[in-house]
């Protein structure tokens, strides 16, 4: 991909000042996101960080200079020509991140409603052998075996739903912040829980008036 720069329209990047030429500079994409600047002999010269330049590989902060006093950086050039694909492959970690919370919080829920259910079970399974230690016959213990084998799997139950009733707020929580989080660079409309993976294959933002690219070609 070569993003052609100068005061010409047909640039893909048209700058209108005095000091800059018709075809001014070059910006040559190599692989890994990767961007070359080229001077395409311009009358006044191409910089980079005060120094004149010829060819050099450029960052995002690098600051360019066309001719005497036309500055701009490489984001406003490569978001002029529609190209998100930087911003876009930060969306990678937000969406992992969302589904490996999302699990995190199922997984560790589930455990914890089983627990709640399972241990007054055998709460009562234990007062039960300490009932026989101490002697059949006695009312007063059958009193409170018969109590805490009503009660004990009730509570469990009781605990249990109140801990199953706390996922949906905790997942709510996290699906909330992942809709203000996982949206299209340009235009923020949320693209759903479609695996990042898919939204690059389709390389292009599907709302058709943004147009912003998510792929570089
Ligand atoms: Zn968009």
């Amino acid at each position: 991909m070569v993003i052609k720069i100068g005061k010409s329209d047909d640039n893909d990047f048209v700058v209108n000042d005095p000091h800059v030429s018709r075809h001014h500079a070059r910006l040559i994409r190599e692989e890994e996101g990767c961007w070359l600047l080229e001077d395409a002999n311009s009358t006044n010269g191409t910089f980079v960080n005060d120094c004149q330049i010829l060819k050099k590989r450029i960052t995002p902060t690098d600051k360019i200079r066309l001719g005497d006093s036309y500055i701009v950086v490489l984001s406003d050039i490569l978001k002029f020509n529609n190209d998100y694909s930087e911003e876009f492959a930060k969306l990678k970690k937000i969406y992992d991140d969302y589904i490996q919370a999302k699990v995190k919080i199922q997984s560790s829920n589930q455990f914890k409603t089983r627990l709640f259910q399972s241990l007054p079970f055998a709460l009562t399974g234990v007062v039960g052998v300490i009932i026989g230690f101490l002697g059949k016959g006695n009312p007063e213990l059958l009193m409170i075996s018969l109590f805490v084998t009503v009660c004990a799997p009730t509570i469990g139950i009781y605990l249990g739903a109140k801990q199953s009733s706390k996922i949906p707020q905790q997942l709510q929580d996290i699906a909330n912040q992942f809709k203000i989080d996982y949206v299209c660079p340009k235009c923020g409309t949320f693209l759903g829980e479609i695996p990042w993976e898919s939204l690059k294959n389709r390389k292009q933002c599907p709302v058709s008036t943004c147009k912003a690219k998510w792929v570089s070609n």
